[in-house]
């Protein structure tokens, strides 16, 4: 399927990929994005290897391949960066990525390929030149991943928040951009209760994107949220939300007696 274009104008577009991965029911949805400005681009997010060929394929159709600046990741997850040997054979790109996981990232590769070829984003983040504009790398750390960045882009206003604000949907969902927030919660409750650290980190979070003037949130996993009511609600919701350390005690430290059987692979008490 074609990309979804979430902006155009002259000469800057943003371009979502919703359907890449085949839908086998194993393979968690995911999206990824490419930016364009004049005649340089990034990538956001590229993805693991399920997704190189597909990618690079339908990318090219939009933009050359060997004009790709850079590959930005949000962080160091397989459905994020796995992809990053094939992509560093095919590109000149750089890979941008948290310092934290920059050490980390070459076993993603065969040796020696990533040499020269990583900005490490160091915690405080910072603004990246793309063609005429700049794409703003936001701290976004511990949502869910210690080394962790959205991306603000000024020109179509759109903020990426990878694992954040992700939905369960299936790839042909995830182009339909939500508006009734409320109805959209059941969908993203269960993901972030698990995967986002702390409530104190949802609330840091939401007081630095509320000073920037966002038209859509564009997560990783699932569909945008667009419009300025979606979005308030949403940080509204991110500030009352209780959800990992906060939810775990004693109990989730226990022991365990479970037995984890191979054959049928389900767990079962003995
Ligand atoms: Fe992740």
């Amino acid at each position: 399927m074609q990309p979804l274009e979430l902006y155009r104008d002259r000469d800057h577009a943003c371009l979502m990929f919703t359907d890449l991965i085949e839908e086998d029911g194993q393979t968690v949805q995911a999206n990824q994005f490419l930016i364009v400005d004049g005649d340089t681009g990034a990538i956001i997010d590229p993805g693991g290897t399920l997704a190189f060929n597909e990618l690079f394929m339908a990318m090219g159709r939009h933009f050359a391949p060997q004009r790709l600046s850079y590959l930005i990741a949000s962080h160091a997850d397989p459905d994020i960066i796995a992809s990053l040997d094939r992509w560093l054979t095919s590109t000149n790109a750089q890979l941008v990525i948290s310092r934290i996981w920059e050490r980390f990232v070459p076993h993603f590769t065969k040796a020696g390929k990533t040499e020269g070829r990583i900005i490490g984003v160091p915690d405080g983040g910072g603004h990246l030149p793309l063609g005429r504009h700049e794409l703003v790398l936001l701290p976004a750390h511990f949502m869910h991943s210690e080394g962790n960045f959205h991306f603000y882009d000024p020109v179509s206003r759109i903020l990426f928040t990878g694992d954040l604000g992700v939905s369960m949907t299936s790839g042909a969902q995830a182009r339909v951009p939500v508006t009734d927030f409320a109805a959209h919660v059941p969908l993203m409750e269960g993901f972030h209760r698990r995967y986002m650290v702390s409530n104190k980190i949802l609330r840091l979070w939401t007081r630095m994107a509320r000073q920037l003037d966002v038209a859509m949130i564009v997560p990783q996993h699932g569909a945008p949220i667009m419009g300025q009511p979606a979005i308030q609600e949403f940080y509204n919701w991110l500030d009352e939300l209780k959800c990992g350390v906060d939810l775990f005690d004693e109990r989730a430290y226990q022991l365990p007696t479970a037995l984890i059987d191979p054959v049928t692979r389900q767990t079962r008490q003995p």
